[in-house]
């Protein structure tokens, strides 16, 4: 039986030019400096994204956490969104490796409201916590996936920055947004101190994440990289699976959002709401609510069709499109769908 995997972009598998890539590499010692390839993903990494440098990392969540490392000293208080990954999905690493305080706010369409981010910034005075750093996401929410626009990130940002309060921009699927707004990623990064990409969800690398920022960040990234383990030796092998992930694998991600539309548009034709309306991406929600069955029940018979979701809360099902969905998959997810329904209902 074909399985048609919606869980998430991350389960899609490297390519065979990834593969044939990761055999030929040239290789060296990463922790001193010496493995041309890796030097080369980092390189065109920080170009891709607007950067003087960029630091390899093992996983959007090394990353992200790194950041707050360099940017942050325990005490200080983080600003994040209450839907985002750095802050439900990460174990607590906010805590447990920065040692700072959270302030979670909810977002519109995305990003902060104006007035919610300026009530959000702690006065200075002897009993508060410094406002240390404020995170964005972009894709934002993921479960929704919402390609936020780069002017609406450039005016919040501005105002962090005449505070002197440093940005951070998570974009674990940052190229998402800019193939859906046709522009560049650079330029949805232009206003961040420092950004990060995964390359192992829509863009199928097996292994990684590029942080990139300034030469005097990444200097300073680098060592918290080490301090946590996460110096590598011939990182090449996987350094070359990125390189393939950044040249070959961004502009297609179009493919990933017009199945998602599709795929949109057949669950409201069988009678279902999806979130968000149009789909911006490659992520959409199912709202389950209406139905007598909760997701995990939802999600159980679709796996019995050949059919893999994500259950987020008990009413809703996320649903990722990726390289490894093809077009006459939609067909039948939508034909699974429906035999759950007339089953259900
Ligand atoms: C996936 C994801 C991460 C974490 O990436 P990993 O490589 O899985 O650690 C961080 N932020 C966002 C928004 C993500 O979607």
């Amino acid at each position: 039986m074909r399985i048609v995997d919606l869980r998430s972009d991350t389960v899609t598998t490297p390519t065979e030019e990834m593969r044939n890539a990761m055999a030929k590499a040239v290789v060296g010692d990463d922790v001193l400096g010496e493995d041309p390839t890796v030097r080369m993903l980092e390189e065109k990494a920080a170009g891709l994204l607007g950067k003087e440098s960029a630091l390899f990392t093992n996983s959007g969540t090394m990353s992200n956490q790194i950041a707050v490392m360099c940017f942050c000293r325990p005490g200080d208080e983080v600003i994040v969104p209450d839907s985002s990954h750095i802050y439900n999905l990460e174990v607590g690493g906010l805590a447990a490796l920065g040692g700072v305080q959270v302030r979670p706010l909810v977002t519109a369409d995305g990003i902060y409201p104006e007035d919610a981010l300026l009530s959000a910034f702690r006065q200075p005075s002897i009993q508060t916590s410094p406002t240390g750093l404020v995170c964005f996401e972009n894709s934002a929410d993921l479960n929704l996936g919402l390609a936020v626009d780069g002017q609406r990130f450039d005016r919040l940002a501005a105002i962090c920055k005449s505070r002197s309060i440093p940005v951070y921009l998570d974009g674990a699927r940052l190229f998402n947004t800019a193939v859906a707004l046709k522009v560049n990623a650079s330029n949805l990064a232009r206003s961040a101190d420092a950004v990060a990409v995964c390359l192992t969800k829509g863009l199928s690398a097996p292994i990684g994440s590029v942080l990139a920022g300034s030469r005097e960040f990444i200097a300073q990234a680098r060592r918290i990289r080490q301090r946590i383990g996460g110096g590598w030796r011939q990182a090449g092998i996987i350094a070359a699976a990125g390189i393939v992930a950044l040249d070959s694998m961004v502009a297609r991600l179009s493919e990933d959002h017009a199945l998602a539309s599709t795929l949109a548009e057949g669950l409201i034709a069988l009678g279902l709401r999806v979130r968000p309306y149009p789909v911006q991406t490659n992520i959409l929600q199912v709202d389950l609510t209406d139905l007598a069955i909760n997701s995990q029940q939802f999600a159980d018979r679709l796996r019995k069709k050949g059919v893999l979701v994500k259950p987020i809360t008990s009413g809703a099902v996320r649903m990722v499109t990726h390289k490894d969905v093809h077009k006459g998959d939609i067909q039948l997810v939508l034909q699974a769908v429906q035999e759950v329904l007339i089953d259900r209902i």
